[in-house]
């Protein structure tokens, strides 16, 4: 067949992704009928990212780690990583913060009855110390076993480094990462081929279920958190991959438009993974890098979570009728940046984590309830901000690290 008749995998991702929605709309009176026969479909996708979720850290992490080949550069290029994490996600809970403040008239106190009835099951929110002590693992395996990424992190940053000290000796274990990661890279390229499927049935399900409910003051709360996210994506983002990167905004996001159309989908950093990382080196960034900087970055940095957390503070407070102070707000910074850090790259983790930040300024954890229904709105937008933040950090700490190359070479 000529090629040129060929649509290319992020188009198929599109059509999916559209096709979804109207099919979606088609079902809105008889939501049953997707989540019995189509959303399961889309549940097999989602469980064969997840399966590759372990294997693909891990050995993406220690390869990236044995191929940066000193451990000075390790330390160097993961201490930057971290910093650039971590600065944009204040910055996006000073956004959310301050627009959430902006349009909280317009967020009505709700009847002391309907709080009375609420019934919200708070899973309970770690505190930070217990965040910071469950990064460490106690086992080689448990990580793997349980999926849990920090420590599974930890684990791959200890192997890669263990590898690179060993020198001549630990070369047959470099050899085997390599080619584990290879053949993990190849296994995923195969999923990424039913992306398109997997966004399909979705996406149909999200709007059968989900449509009804997107009403009144629900709806004015989504769109400020979108608001958020778009402001965050310009302004941040756009100057990031300008001024940082020297990259033009409008390749940069054509690039990564299959992996932030993953991510609205699937509702999972994780997952969208190794999507991210093909859209990444596509877009130039160097593999060692990307296969690095992505992961850990799947894991820590969660920008659009942290918009959606400080709207999400803003919005409960004022069903209660309490209006935060400056100090609260400040504390609201603080735990929303610490919570995002905590929050696990899989669907609705941000919302569990919400209960730290809501804790911390001394509003009842309760009032997640008003906003859970709707969850998966807010999920669809920040998962997508989470793992173009990702990104915009893996092509700049790309150029940086070219640069220093031929600095060296000059
Ligand atoms: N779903 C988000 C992610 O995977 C986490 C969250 O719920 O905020 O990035």
């Amino acid at each position: 067949m000529n090629s040129k008749h060929k649509l290319s995998l992020p188009a198929w991702i599109f059509i999916g992704m559209i096709a979804g929605i109207a099919a979606g709309l088609c079902f809105l009176g008889s939501p049953e009928f997707t989540t019995i026969y189509i959303k399961p479909v889309g549940t097999i996708y989602i469980n064969l990212l997840k399966f590759l979720v372990v294997p693909v850290v891990l050995f993406s992490i220690t390869d990236g780690i044995i191929s940066l080949k000193d451990l000075k550069r390790v330390g160097d290029v993961g201490l930057k990583t971290f910093i650039y994490y971590m600065f944009t996600t204040a910055m996006a809970v000073v956004i959310g913060l301050a627009l959430a403040t902006a349009f909280k008239g317009l967020f009505p106190p709700l009847e002391e009855a309907a709080l009375g009835e609420l019934s919200y099951e708070a899973s309970e929110a770690p505190g930070i110390m217990d965040v910071i002590v469950g990064i460490f693992p106690d086992s080689f395996l448990k990580p793997m076993v349980e999926a849990n990424m920090l420590p599974l992190i930890v684990t791959a940053i200890l192997l890669g480094a263990g590898i690179l000290s060993a020198g001549a000796k630990g070369q047959k274990i470099a050899d085997i990462v390599n080619s584990m990661n290879e053949v993990i890279m190849q296994m995923m390229m195969m999923v990424i081929k039913i992306t398109p499927i997997g966004v399909f049935c979705l996406m149909t399900n999200v709007v059968a279920v989900n449509g009804p409910k997107i009403v009144g003051t629900l709806a004015l709360v989504i769109a400020v958190a979108y608001m958020g996210y778009i402001i965050h994506v310009c302004v941040v983002y756009g100057t990031s991959v300008k001024f940082l990167s020297g990259m033009s905004p409008a390749k940069f996001f054509k690039g990564m438009a299959p992996a932030m159309i993953t991510a609205f989908t699937t509702t999972s950093s994780n997952a969208t993974l190794p999507v991210n990382i093909e859209c990444c080196n596509k877009l130039g960034a160097e593999p060692e890098i990307s296969s690095f900087v992505l992961p850990l970055g799947a894991t820590i940095n969660m920008d659009g979570t942290a918009i959606y957390q400080a709207v999400a503070t803003v919005f409960i407070a004022s069903c209660y009728g309490v209006d935060l102070t400056l100090g609260q707000m400040g504390m609201v910074v603080l735990t929303a940046t610490l919570a995002s850090v905590g929050t696990a790259g899989v669907s609705g983790a941000g919302m569990i984590m919400l209960a730290m930040v809501l804790e911390s300024v001394g509003l009842p954890v309760e009032g997640i309830a008003i906003i859970a229904g709707v969850d998966k709105i807010f999920d669809m937008g920040r998962t997508t901000l989470n793992i173009t933040g990702d990104a915009t950090c893996a092509v700049w700490i790309s150029k940086l690290e070219r640069q220093k190359g031929r600095g060296k070479a000059a």
